[in-house]
């Protein structure tokens, strides 16, 4: 198998998941809604203490957290659901153009509906500008939704100031903060943020959980539930929730924040060191901010070869993807680097690594020889072509 460099798609479940997770698929299998007997309350208990922890490492408390299948149903439930609960007062959404598609098809949809949505543009960095964001409000907006790093380019959006301004402007804040959670700090007092979209698959949990953060107080959020029924999680998500999910999900935030900070910097040295082999190239470019983004993160822009080619020739080395791996059944280039300004071909010929918990210095240097060696190849393949 080719060397997995795909983090920003998944991650492997950490052995010390798993074991967490396994006792709840067999010998505590209770439903953690089954109040009346011994199985139900150590489900309950399992999943208090998962709510609890999650709830601790935004700042939040359990009663805010409200479990998902996962970030798409988190963006879908938070976007969606003050649209339909606040659209008496107003009708306009605030989102940017390099938002994951499971934010942006949730606006188109409502734009559908009748409701109007700003996509604010990026600057070449994929930062947004703060007085963009300031011009963009409007008397009838009731959401701004703004994620906190970018699933292709790891750009880190200046969350503390971007809450600040919605705040002022009484208007409510969503972050999508699927690639961030246990990657860096998240603090939604500090930086003003009403609602969080959570998934555990990015930072070695399970597939298939995540979880939304619902503010309480100041202000109470309201949230119409997208999926009716039994009425759990206090009313926002009904569905008999996924106990061995849950344990899984907290373990992984768990040891993701305890090792973060020894975590990042040893990823940002692979990161750079793949950099530092590759950049000599030339005619290589970074995608995104180069300091202003996750450390595990690298999204580089070829020149002089084909995008397909490049994937291809890769594929043997590396795991790694072009653009998104959620459009790469389509062929247009990625919506995030067309954003940034750059061609359709450098927006094509792209690579995200993404460099993770498992990865070595060694693997490194592999994938470097092997990328050059490809490029290389590539590039006198078209040159011979041309003469
Ligand atoms: C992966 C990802 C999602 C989707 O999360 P799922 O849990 O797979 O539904 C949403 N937003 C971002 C930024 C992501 O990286």
């Amino acid at each position: 198998m080719p060397i997995y460099l795909d983090c920003h798609a998944t991650t492997p479940v950490d052995p010390r998941v798993l074991d967490a997770m396994l006792p709840y698929f067999t010998e505590h299998f209770g439903n953690p809604a089954s109040l009346t007997h011994a199985y139900g309350w150590e489900a309950e208990a399992a999943v208090k203490l998962a709510r609890e922890t999650l709830a601790d490492a935004i700042k939040a408390t359990p009663e805010e957290i409200v479990f998902t299948s996962g970030a798409t149903e988190a963006n879908n439930l938070a976007i969606k659901g003050v649209a339909e609960a606040y659209f008496s007062r107003g009708r306009h959404l605030i989102t940017v153009q390099t938002e994951h598609s499971a934010v942006l098809d949730p606006c188109r949809y409502l734009q559908s509906l009748g409701f109007e949505v700003t996509y604010l543009p990026v600057q070449p960095d994929g930062l947004i500008d703060l007085d963009q964001l300031e011009k963009a409000f409007r008397p009838d907006t009731i959401l701004v939704s703004v994620m906190a790093a970018n699933n292709e380019i790891g750009v880190l959006q200046p969350l503390a100031a971007i809450g600040e301004l919605c705040r002022q402007h009484s208007v409510l804040f969503h972050t999508d903060a699927a690639q961030a959670i246990a990657k860096i700090p998240l603090d939604v007092n500090a930086m003003n943020i009403d609602l969080m979209s959570l998934t555990a698959h990015k930072v070695y949990g399970p597939k298939g959980i995540g979880a939304l953060y619902v503010r309480r107080r100041n202000p109470r959020v309201q949230l119409a539930p997208q999926l009716h029924g039994g009425g759990h999680e206090r009313g926002m998500r009904s569905g008999t929730l996924y106990t061995p999910q849950i344990v899984g999900f907290a373990k992984a935030v768990e040891l993701g924040l305890a090792e973060m900070p020894q975590e990042t910097e040893r990823v940002q040295r692979l990161r750079d060191r793949l950099w530092s082999a590759l950049e000599p190239l030339g005619g290589v470019y970074l995608n995104g901010h180069a300091t202003q983004r996750l450390a595990g993160n690298l999204n580089i822009s070829v020149e002089g070869v084909d995008g397909q080619a490049l994937l291809l020739g890769l594929q043997p080395i590396a795991a790694v993807s072009s653009g998104s791996a959620c459009s790469s059944a389509k062929t247009e280039p990625s919506h995030v680097l067309t954003a940034l300004g750059r061609s359709p071909q450098l927006a094509y010929a792209s690579l995200r690594f993404g460099i993770g918990r498992f990865n070595t210095a060694e693997e490194m240097d592999q994938v470097a020889a092997g990328a050059i060696a490809t490029i290389t190849a590539l590039r006198n393949t078209n040159t011979q072509n041309l003469y």
